[in-house]
């Protein structure tokens, strides 16, 4: 966590209605920590924040993510960059070109919610559709792994702009991590449009659901081929099992890699991964 506290105003976001101005975390002191870790054998670094694309603000007031990934990447040691809570809002074009041009960055989490710009511009998310794909098409040209959260349910969402978030998702091949159900609050301002009925909200996310299953197993089972997400890391041991990870996710084997020790880089069956993600695609987000 880089960052914490978020300046936008998404109409169903509760975050700007707590006082909670951005702080970040002065950038030596975090490339100091961070080296640290590298040198103690840490291969692969996911950057997070409440919205990371501000990081850098408050301190140096301008955004700096674009130079900590830069001087990051210089670390021979590092294998891999994760960076997480980018938005479309607020992407600024030298923090792009070093997401695309990094070749350690290779997932990127850029929100999306919706692919209706009906439904963008009540949510007050500050861009339109046309403009987050460029970014994603950007990314996605230079072989990084682009994944999104999408909320279903939000008022006045309509089956016409459920499937053009539907059929987005699975024409430009992004991975979804998480869907979040629309939660109504009095104090937010969209809680003054016309809500959906608690059967058509449960009827979206149900259809949301399903459809996302399947894409995201298509899109898993293509990115599988990518030299770095065949690859995992050995993180731990205990007396039966050698346990994994790579940046999608954690899982255990018995014996084969036993011997290995912690930090060694080794191929993977991808399918292992593909079952588990399948059985996690639903969990409830913040806001
Ligand atoms: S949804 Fe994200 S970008 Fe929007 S106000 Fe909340 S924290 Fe900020």
């Amino acid at each position: 966590m880089l960052e914490d506290g978020c300046t936008n105003h998404c109409s169903f976001c509760k975050t700007h209605y707590y006082p909670k101005k951005i702080e970040s975390i002065n950038e030596q002191d975090a490339l100091n920590y961070l080296r640290k870790k590298i040198k103690n054998g840490t291969k692969i670094i996911s950057l997070s924040g409440e919205n990371l694309t501000l990081y850098g603000i408050d301190i140096y007031k301008k955004p700096i993510l674009h130079k900590f990934i830069h001087e990051l990447a210089e670390e021979t040691d590092l294998n891999y960059i994760i960076v997480n809570e980018i938005t479309a809002q607020n992407i600024y074009p030298e923090l792009l070109e070093e997401l695309a041009r990094c070749k350690k960055v290779v997932q990127v989490s850029l929100q999306l919610e919706s692919a209706s710009d009906k439904i963008l511009k009540a949510m007050n998310r500050g861009h339109t559709l046309e403009e987050y794909d460029y970014i994603i098409r950007t990314l996605q040209e230079q072989g990084k792994i682009v994944d999104t959260i999408l909320m279903s349910g939000f008022p006045i969402e309509t089956q016409e702009d459920l499937e053009k978030t539907i059929n987005y998702i699975k024409e430009r091949k992004i991975y979804v991590e998480g869907i979040v159900d629309y939660a109504d609050f009095y104090a937010i301002p969209s809680h003054e449009l016309e809500q959906l009925p608690y059967k058509e909200k449960r009827r979206h996310l149900k259809a949301l659901s399903e459809a996302i299953k399947t894409s995201n197993y298509e899109v898993l089972e293509n990115v599988m081929n990518y030299p770095f997400t065949n690859a995992s890391i050995v993180v731990g041991h205990n007396d039966k099992k050698v346990y994994l990870a790579n940046s999608m996710t954690h899982y255990s084997m018995k014996k084969d890699l036993y011997e290995l020790p912690l930090g060694t880089i080794v191929e993977e069956q991808p399918k292992r991964i593909v079952k588990r993600m399948r059985s996690t695609i639903n969990y409830q987000y913040k806001y």
